[in-house]
């Protein structure tokens, strides 16, 4: 078996969003590892520049566009740029870019409700259609919605933003169903708690003992601990699965009783 061939991506080119930091930037790094040209977007587009530095420094193709996912105006053109930039059309879409609003469900004031589903849900939605329009002109591709366990199981203090990741995963289901016909593959990974700047709103609340308990393997996971499941799901590997919503958790949305 060639392992190359089956979960590599030379000559493929990608778009991650939400790529200036945590499990953006980390799966940016992976594709292009993997081989594929990679068109890392954000708002943040400084950091956006220095990873891109570092990335042609080390021989990959990779460029940067702003985007800002609630602004729908933006998103036309970060893929228009990516295209030109990285020489070929988005074949692979991580739509990453997320936001947290931890606090209980009562005191949720109405703009940072809107915050969080814009950013999440409506901004997920609109790069996703964004990149499965042109998939599905040019004969294919794989898009890999970024969801969370809080999408899959009821979490405390996350009302509106549970609500948004359980969202994406439905969209990714009917997405996968409208767009399968089209050689479009769409499917979510749903991490767990993973250590990056997201998680640091739970340190500051004294919550990570607590959080801990819920977790069969007894950590928090890293950004790398998702590179298994997204390769496959960016590659050939993949090609017969879509509309999944794979959790990475290390167990957490198992329970004993
Ligand atoms: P970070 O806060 O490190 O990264 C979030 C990324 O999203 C940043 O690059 C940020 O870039 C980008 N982003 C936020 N708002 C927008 C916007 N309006 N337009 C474009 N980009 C935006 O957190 P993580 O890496 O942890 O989160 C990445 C994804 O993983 C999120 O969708 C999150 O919900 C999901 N996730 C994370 C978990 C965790 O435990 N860490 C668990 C489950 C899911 P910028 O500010 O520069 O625009």
């Amino acid at each position: 078996m060639n392992l190359q061939a089956l979960f590599g991506l030379d000559g493929r080119v990608a778009l991650v969003s939400g790529a200036s930091s945590g499990i953006g930037l980390h799966l940016a790094k992976t594709l292009a590892g993997a081989g594929a040209a990679v068109a890392l977007a954000a708002r943040r587009t400084d950091r956006l520049d220095a990873a891109v530095a570092e990335l042609v420094a080390a021989g990959h193709r990779a460029c940067a566009v702003p985007l800002d996912v609630t602004r729908s105006e933006t998103i036309g053109p970060a893929f228009d740029a990516a295209e030109s930039a990285l020489g070929g059309g988005i074949g692979i879409l991580v739509n990453n870019a997320g936001i947290l609003y931890a606090g209980r469900f009562v005191d949720q004031d109405e703009a940072e409700v809107s915050r969080v589903l814009d950013t999440n849900l409506k901004g997920a939605f609109l790069v996703a259609q964004t990149a499965a329009r042109r998939m599905a002109r040019a004969g294919g591709g794989a898009i890999i919605n970024v969801a969370s366990t809080a999408g899959l199981r009821a979490a405390g203090f996350l009302s509106s933003y549970a609500a948004s990741k359980a969202a994406l995963i439905q969209l990714t289901r009917v997405m996968a169903l409208e767009l399968a016909g089209k050689g479009v593959r769409v499917n979510a990974v749903c991490p767990g708690n993973i250590e990056t700047d997201m998680h640091q709103t739970f340190r500051d609340g004294g919550l990570e003992e607590t959080l801990l308990k819920r977790i069969p393997q007894r950590r928090f996971g890293q950004p790398a601990d998702l590179d298994g499941a997204v390769l496959l799901l960016a590659s050939d590997a993949g090609r017969y699965m879509t509309g999944t919503a794979i959790p990475v958790d290390g167990g957490q949305t198992l329970s004993w009783m």
